[in-house]
């Protein structure tokens, strides 16, 4: 059976605002119908790390929250510290960081609420049935939830290929230990006749895994692969491209401990979850790093759906069918997988074949055009 996955494009045809389109896929998504009266509804976003400026705008989660209001839900922002030691990783400077991209109360006219707490060790864990794991630990605000609305800015990911809502729920609520669990399987190489010993990647490594060895112009990064976590910051931070990823196991690991994460985190919420997907400020990169790359693509369009493997396939193929924009990250603007181009290690379906495989959705869609 096919899934609905309710689209809006970028056109103001009718001179409405992408605002009152926002209301429309709500409404026609059947979201009022998860949301009781009295409901602690989390609505799940990214808050960008400081620096980054392609995450989701604040203004359009505003929107969902006052529909939610309007339900009789009460509504509260939610999202996870990070593994990485950047700017969310614990509750205070995440909480500083998301007000500062413009999460603020009066913007989006709901608290913010860090899932697992001041440390990320505040959890739930939770039972299921996956290949890699029988038990997954969700930030407990997250599960303690009556009801769920994900919001996901959709982009490339150097991990996943692309990032959505699959990615926005399954590493996104996931609590700090449960995100190192995810990446266990990561190990990066530092490839000594690229490195030029400047330290960066240092500062981002939350493992304290790298050092510098040797002394002047022939200083070079070391990685500890005992103490390394695979996080795989290090392999983005280095601006010269000298730290690759490589794997412990089968590349496609990190992606079904995603996907199981979001079995976890749905676990509890049949009938209560709706999703959407902005494909818009489609950077190559994750919002987790403290830079946005131009756009690989022109704005697309918002998605919403009760299916979150549905969504996500819908966002892929509408990314696929645009044209890329010359003289960005993606290397052939012509190319009809924009994201294995960006990143040809990375099988991206893979978290798409195994969320339809666990049942959390299928890839077939009806997608239905409106406003
Ligand atoms: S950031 Fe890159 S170039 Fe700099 S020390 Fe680390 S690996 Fe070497
Ligand atoms: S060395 Fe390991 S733990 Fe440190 S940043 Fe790189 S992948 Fe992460």
């Amino acid at each position: 059976m096919r899934a609905d996955v309710y689209f809006v494009n970028m056109r103001a045809l009718e001179k409405r605002s992408l605002l009152e389109k926002v209301d429309d896929l709500f409404e026609r998504a059947g979201f009022p119908a998860l949301i009781e009266k009295g409901d602690l509804v989390a609505v799940k976003v990214h808050f960008g790390e400081r620096g980054s400026t392609a995450y989701l705008r604040p203004i359009f989660v505003r929107r969902v929250v006052d529909k939610i209001k309007t339900c009789g839900g009460k509504p509260f922002l939610e999202d996870t510290s990070t593994l990485y030691t950047g700017s969310r990783w614990n509750a205070v400077d995440h909480l500083q960081t998301a007000i500062e991209n413009g999460f603020t109360y009066e913007v989006v006219g709901a608290p913010l609420v860090i899932a697992d707490g001041l440390t990320g060790k505040d959890y739930v864990s939770v039972s299921i049935d996956g290949k890699h794991f029988k038990e997954v630990k969700i930030g407990s605000a997250a599960c303690h939830a009556d009801s769920l609305i994900a919001l996901s800015h959709f982009k490339g990911h150097e991990m996943t290929g692309f990032g959505g809502t699959l990615k926005n729920l399954g590493m996104g609520l996931g609590c700090r230990s449960a995100k190192q669990m995810m990446h266990s399987d990561v190990l990066p190489v530092v490839d000594e006749k690229v490195c030029v010993g400047c330290g960066k990647c240092l500062k981002w490594c939350p493992a304290g895994a790298i050092s510098l060895l040797g002394s002047g112009e022939a200083k070079k990064a070391r990685i500890d692969s005992e103490k390394c976590w695979g996080c795989g910051e290090c392999t983005v931070t280095c601006p010269h491209s000298a730290i690759a990823i490589s794997w412990k196991a089968e590349p496609e690991n990190l992606q079904e401990k995603i996907v199981e994460h979001v079995l976890g985190a749905l676990k509890e919420k049949r009938g209560k979850v709706g999703f959407m997907n902005f494909l818009m400020d489609v950077s190559p990169d994750c919002d987790c790093w403290e830079w946005s790359d131009a756009p690989i693509v022109a704005d697309v369009g918002i998605l919403a759906s009760l299916d979150p493997v549905a969504i996500d396939q819908a966002g892929v193929d509408l990314i696929n069918r645009s044209q890329g924009i010359k003289g960005t990250k993606l290397g052939e603007p012509g190319s009809r997988d924009k994201f294995r181009s960006l990143y040809p290690a990375v099988d991206w379906s893979i978290q798409l074949r195994y969320g339809e495989e666990l049942g959390l959705g299928t890839r077939k869609y009806n997608l239905i055009e409106i406003g």
